[in-house]
């Protein structure tokens, strides 16, 4: 607890203890909506509001009205019909326009007490059509009283059964909460400083607590809103950005300025001529391994980009310099595909490279052992074998991480303690999930980022089409004709995430029909289940063009290289979120061939199916997919393991409230600047809230 008791009190009181609940109460609430304390409950925000400013006249309703409708009409009559489970309570209700008849049938004796003839009730439900004729059934009712104020939104709540049979519908709970806020919220402080305030203009945390519980107007409702995404935000960018303050000012990194392989290579070896943006990145990641501070750089660029080649480069400086680099991928497949690559690259400059998968033998492992011990490897390329205890490098000085959003986090601090020095390597991770700018901000305020935002020239852009079942011959036969032409096709299958076995039974029956049609072709299949060898012989017969179709289940999604390959077909595509299928589609166009991407589908499509299809057909820009991809889906989805650090937003979408966001940077950047401790006494409260909010998030130091 803090200094200042009365300060968290609100917040950390238990919903058990004189919050107007009883014990059987609290107990739902915890139960159903993890609401332990009264902050807890006090930020258990309605989902939405309804708009009860509007008393329609009888004769407007219409069965179409997507929304519930509010009338205030008298009651004319009233009478019981019906017997046993059909027995209901009808009643009529005449405004000046019409007459509409509305319907109980539950507890309709009790609802008739509260009717008297000739009184007017506000009425407010939704409509049914019954025998062509308009009615309300259970609406809600309450006698009319046209001079008392009435709340101009209605906010609605997340309840369950459960909680309703406790009394604590949407209306209770409101009240609950109201009745919270009227004994308590003057101890609800403001954490910000007075000048803060007036300088933000936000509006104060009490007040927009009880706004968001009890609009006052729109207007109000928008500001309360946006306090309490400043509620959400904050706390987070705060950590970031301070963790990376001190990592900035605190963590030494290995000085890497002398270039002499680099300089060869890059004047007389390289393959093709590097696009601006990957000039442009590869002099960043220069200027981080010169400063004397050890390097964090996120490197995102789409699919085909050329990460590859930026990787090796800075492999380059660091070897150039006394030491080891090590690439670490995914899957084994890419991981034996980058160390193709990168061994060509190298040898023409004399450099080591090694690969360590958990396929290695023991007696190819011994020697890599002891060549990372003796310093003779260079570069060390692998899986997860990288991390593993018996790996231990001569001086680590880079280790590049390629699609990181595959590997938690606990991988990564692994990787850094490989090496013998105090110092922890320089770190790069490469990512083609191209993260839209706002999450990126929220979530790396500890990483530098550069983007590689630019595709080397002379690539066609691949044609996408949606096909259905029924047009299945014809996709053949056009796989058919790319074939004929020397192309290769990748089939790719969903994995089906409930069912394993259904996933594999789908995949081989695509392939059954698939051998049957293609029988003159070779044919590849990889799926998850497979031994890596397996798959690894598999991938390498397709690689090396033995084989004319790979049929697959999402395993190839990462990095794979095969510029040959011109078509990919995704079946089921309306299983797969739009990222994937991006991923997917990256898989081809990556040599000189005009590409095609085909998606598949039955002819029922939801909405969201429908739309992430569109997506897809309509742009091959990764970021605009991404960005779509955010707001259909939220963040958690997006970002893996790092959606620990999103899971408190409730109100934040970040897809839409990136301007907020930006400011929020900017305000912590302030303080950090100003008063990085917060140890002013104006500053002081806001230590406490943040504190004390850190307290519950020891799962954020597993961010970045
Ligand atoms: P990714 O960013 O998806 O990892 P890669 O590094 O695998 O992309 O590069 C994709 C392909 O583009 C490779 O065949 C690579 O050799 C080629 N490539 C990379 N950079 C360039 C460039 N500047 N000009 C031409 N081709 C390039
Ligand atoms: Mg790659």
């Amino acid at each position: 607890m803090s200094e200042n008791p009365t300060y968290f009190s609100v917040w950390n009181r238990p919903l058990n203890q004189g919050c107007f609940l009883n014990e059987k109460q609290a107990a739902i609430l915890l139960k159903d909506l993890e609401a332990f304390t009264l902050g807890d409950l006090l930020r258990h925000f309605p989902f939405r509001y309804e708009d009860r400013s509007e008393i329609l006249p009888i004769k407007s309703l219409s069965p179409g009205m997507a929304l519930p409708a509010q009338i205030a009409a008298r009651l004319e009559h009233y009478e019981f019909l019906g017997q046993g489970p059909g027995r209901r309570l009808s009643a009529k209700f005449q405004d000046e326009s019409g007459v509409i008849e509305a319907i109980w049938f539950q507890k309709p004796d009790i609802i008739s007490k509260f009717l008297h003839l000739g009184k007017t009730y506000l009425l407010f439900g939704r409509l049914n059509e019954f025998n062509g004729k308009l009615n309300f059934t259970h609406p809600e009712m309450e006698i009319f009283q046209p001079e008392k104020p009435r709340p101009v939104m209605e906010p609605v709540y997340f309840t369950t059964e459960k909680m309703k049979r406790m009394g604590m519908d949407s209306k209770s709970l409101n009240r609950i909460i109201l009745r919270n806020l009227e004994a308590r919220r003057l101890e609800l402080k403001e954490p910000f400083s007075n000048s803060f305030m007036q300088a933000s203009g936000l509006m104060g945390l009490d007040k927009s607590i009880l706004e968001i519980h009890l609009p006052s107007s729109q207007n109000g409702l928008e500001k309360a809103r946006e306090r309490l995404k400043v509620e959400e935000l904050f706390p987070l960018q705060f950590y970031l950005q301070q963790k990376r303050m001190n990592n900035k000012t605190s963590k030494q990194g290995f000085p890497m300025p002398r270039l002499e392989s680099f300089n060869i290579f890059f004047n007389s070896h390289l393959p093709f001529s590097l696009t601006n943006a990957q000039k442009r990145v590869v002099k960043e990641i220069r200027s981080d391994l010169v400063s004397g501070k050890q390097m964090n750089r996120l490197i995102q660029g789409d699919v085909g980009s050329g990460k590859t080649i930026v990787a090796f480069l800075c492999m380059l400086m660091a070897i150039d310099n006394g030491y080891q680099a090590c690439l670490m991928a995914p899957t084994e497949i890419l991981a034996n595909q980058h160390f193709i690559g990168i061994s060509g690259l190298a040898e023409k400059i004399g450099i080591r490279v090694e690969l360590l998968t958990g396929s290695t033998k023991t007696s190819a492992r011994k020697k890599i052992v002891a060549g990372l011990d003796d310093g003779s490897i260079n570069i060390l390329i692998g899986t997860h074998a990288l991390i593993e205890a018996y790996v231990q490098f001569n001086n680590l000085g880079l280790a590049v991480i390629d699609e990181q959003h595959r590997f938690g986090v606990a991988q990564r601090a692994a990787l850094q303690s490989k090496t013998r020095e105090r110092i922890l390597p320089h770190i790069l991770v490469m990512t083609a999930t191209p993260i839209p700018r706002t999450l990126a901000m929220a979530l790396y305020s500890d990483l530098d980022i550069s983007a590689i935002d630019e595709l080397p020239a002379g690539r066609i852009e691949i044609q996408t089409a949606h096909r259905l079942e029924s047009q299945r011959m014809r996709v053949f036969g056009f796989i058919k004709e790319q074939i004929l032409l020397g192309r290769q096709a990748y089939i790719v299958y969903p994995l089906i995430e409930e069912s394993e076995t259904l996933d594999l039974t789908n995949l081989m029956d695509g392939f059954e029909s698939i051998s049957r049609a293609f029988p003159e072709y070779h044919l590849s299949m990889v799926h998850g289940r497979m031994k890596s060898a397996d798959k690894d012989f598999e991938m390498a017969r397709f690689v090396k063009g033995e084989t004319s179709i790979m049929v697959a289940t999402t395993v190839i999604e990462v990095g794979v290289n095969v510029p040959n390959a011109s078509i990919m077909v995704i079946e089921n595509a309306e299983r797969f979120g739009l990222t994937q299928m991006h991923q997917l589609r990256g898989r081809v166009g990556r040599g000189e061939y005009q590409s095609y991407c085909i998606l598949m589908t039955g002819y029922k499509l939801s909405r969201e199916g429908r739309l992430r299809i569109e997506t897809m057909c309509r742009t091959t820009d990764g970021f605009e997919i991404a960005e779509t991809d955010l707001k259909l889906r939220g963040p958690g989805d997006i970002t893996g393991t790092r959606q620990s650090g999103l899971s408190g937003l409730k109100l934040t979408n970040l897809a839409e409230d990136s301007a907020l966001l930006e400011k929020v940077r900017n305000w912590v950047a302030d303080f950090l600047s100003l008063d990085p401790a917060l140890s002013t006494e104006e500053n002081k409260p806001l230590k406490h809230h943040l504190d004390d909010i850190l307290k519950t998030k020891a799962h954020w130091n597993e961010i970045a």
